[in-house]
């Protein structure tokens, strides 16, 4: 099962040349998902691959850096016949806003396109073995953060063993990877544990749209396998990111560090580092041990199986 992040677009507030603004395609197996969808995302699509098929969007706050591209999507999929209806999320009280934008430059499309407004701490998502959620942020406006977690899975059936214990090859195997003892003919009974391997931990991916460090995010990256976090300034330009309600990287590391992030990931960089983005990461891996990545456009991360 593949599991594998895109970065579509890694800079703050505007684009530059290297830099697209916001956004993020994550891909798990068939399933395809847009977080944030910066102006320009339809040309990076392309240009890194991903493909235009989309199931969500998920929006973290109505900034233009954030959602000036929906629009252009939303057209391009009317335009290619789309037909698999999109779903779109977004911070409660800006469902609005989003409709706004999308109707402001054509109608609503035929395939279907449906907004709903989010909260900080809900499933949104759910597809059984894995879910979306939603956690606290805290910007300059109304926003979330988004984790794709994954269920546990069931533990490793161990066949031989089974099968020295004198389990038939047949239903009885998978009778006991559901959990359920069996009988064999002999009248012994077999427990699942005697065959069943611990349960193995899902994979777990946290964006964080643009947000203040604060322990919300903390406790929703908690032994994340990976965290992407608004790194917007380097830890000199603190009082900055301050004042715009942004994280510097070293503020990203010490919240990577406190959750227990497997990885980290850097991005929102602000435009003002230029190709000079060595400090910013040196900030963030003076307070985080795991590894930090400072993203780049186009940057695709697999985040393997434990
Ligand atoms: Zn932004
Ligand atoms: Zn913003």
């Amino acid at each position: 099962m593949t599991l594998s992040v895109t970065f579509l677009g890694t800079s703050g507030a505007v684009p530059t040349v290297e830099r697209n603004t916001s956004a993020l395609h994550v891909r798990r197996d068939g399933d395809a998902f847009l977080f944030d969808a910066g102006e320009g995302t339809q040309r990076q699509m392309m240009r890194y691959g991903t493909g235009f098929d989309v199931d969500a969007v998920f929006l973290s706050h109505v900034h233009g850096d954030h959602v000036l591209g929906l629009p252009g999507l939303v057209q391009t999929w009317a335009f290619n016949d789309r037909e698999t209806p999109v779903d779109i999320y977004t911070p409660r009280g800006t469902g609005r806003e989003v409709r706004d934008l999308i109707t402001a430059v054509g109608a609503t499309p035929d395939y279907g396109l449906d907004v709903h407004e989010v909260g900080p701490g809900e499933t949104v998502l759910d597809r059984g073995e894995y879910e979306v959620r939603t956690f606290r942020t805290e910007h300059r406006t109304r926003s979330v953060g988004y984790a794709l977690a994954e269920r546990d899975r069931k533990g490793r059936f161990d066949r031989e063993h089974a099968e020295e214990l004198g389990v038939p090859v047949g239903p009885k195997f998978s009778e006991l990877h559901e959990g359920n003892p069996v009988e064999l003919s002999d009248g012994t009974v077999v427990r699942p544990e005697q065959v069943v391997g611990d349960p193995r931990p899902g994979r777990t991916v946290v964006y964080t749209g643009d947000t203040r460090p604060i322990d919300a995010v903390v406790a929703a990256a908690e032994d994340a396998d990976l965290l992407v976090h608004d790194a917007t300034f380097s830890d000199a330009d603190a009082e900055r990111a301050r004042q715009t309600a942004h994280s510097t990287a070293g503020d990203a590391g010490r919240i990577a560090s406190d959750a227990g992030a497997k990885r980290l990931a850097l991005t929102h960089i602000s435009s003002r580092y230029g190709g000079h983005t060595g400090e910013l990461k040196a900030d963030a891996e003076d307070a985080f041990d795991g590894e930090t990545l400072l993203a780049h456009d186009g940057l695709t991360v697999d985040v393997p199986l434990p």
